[in-house]
């Protein structure tokens, strides 16, 4: 379909969906579920996610003046140049829009290993986190500044079977944030993969909607232009509830171009209720006695301990 076409399609669909979500019963119960949880009181989480009250919580923000430099290797990356052996299926559930990892091509699972990582990680789910026409949507602070959109892929830690049993354990799960910023000036430039993902969100609005992509991507094309060199690490929480402690959680300065249409398309996302999904992001959590390390392939100032 062409662009422009596309485009008139969509803001039909955007007008369309918010007059069917509020005729349906479905949509406007608000009877509040067990393990349910809203960005309206993030704070009050804890009541019922003790974890959510933790001393290890995540996002932070990080400031370039504040962190330790190390000389640590590069992150592998496995298979995640490869691609992937199916359309990914974007689903709506109520509180991000969200993609489960298939295998590639070769029937292996994307990996991350090396840099602050003594086992492999396994790629499992890809999310994201946004604002609102006020607001800007990413979860972790750089240097102050809060970008358009954060990305995370969650990774699993291949000695645990499943999420739910890595996020019991320190080592349990590895997160890559990325940012992503509206670029006005260049809306020509796009890159595949995070554009395929994003073309895609129109088609899932609702809550419990899903739908494919139409085009096949490799995980690594998510990535963009990042320098995967370059990244800050600490150790974190999930960012929703259970707000579990396992995270060693990898942010990338580097910010990825997205165009205003994309960046647009989340701001119609509803909730289970019906409602706008806006500013689905945690507010930032203190630090406290935690260090956010700098990997460079440039310059190592001080020492690693
Ligand atoms: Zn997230």
């Amino acid at each position: 379909m062409h662009f422009a076409e596309f485009f008139k399609f969509c803001q039909k669909l955007l007008f369309f969906l918010p007059l069917t979500a509020a005729n349906n019963p479905e949509t406007t119960t608000t009877a509040h579920r067990a393990g349910s949880f809203t960005y309206d009181n993030p704070a009050e989480w804890q009541l019922e996610y003790p974890q959510c009250g933790g001393q290890k919580q995540s996002p932070i923000a990080i400031n370039s003046n504040k962190i330790v430099n190390v000389d640590i290797p590069a992150i592998v990356f496995g298979s995640y140049d490869v691609f992937l052996s199916n359309y990914v299926v974007l689903e709506n559930n109520g509180h991000t829009i969200k993609f489960n990892v298939p295998p590639t091509i070769e029937h292996q699972i994307p990996y991350i290993t090396n840099g602050p990582l003594k086992d492999i990680y396994e790629a499992v789910e890809v999310h994201f986190h946004w604002g609102s026409p006020l607001t800007k949507g990413s979860e972790h602070q750089l240097n102050g500044k809060r970008y358009d959109v954060e990305m995370h892929i969650v990774h699993k830690n291949s000695k645990y079977n499943t999420v739910e049993e890595a996020r019991e354990f320190e080592d349990g799960l590895s997160v890559i944030g990325a940012f992503f910023k509206v670029e006005k000036t260049i809306a020509n430039i796009f890159f595949p993969g995070p554009s395929t993902v994003f073309n895609t969100v129109p088609f899932v609005l609702r809550y419990n909607s899903t739908a494919s992509t139409r085009q096949l991507i490799t995980l690594g094309s998510l990535l963009a232009n990042i320098n995967r060199e370059n990244f800050y690490t600490y150790q974190g929480s999930l960012t929703t509830p259970p707000c579990s402690e396992a995270v060693t959680w990898i942010v990338y300065p580097d910010v990825i171009p997205i165009s205003v249409y994309n960046l647009k398309n989340f701001w119609f996302v509803r909730d289970e209720e019906g409602r706008k999904l806006l500013n689905n992001y945690r507010p930032l959590q203190p630090i406290g006695d935690r260090k956010v390390y700098y990997r460079s392939d440039m310059v190592v100032v001080d020492y690693y301990y």
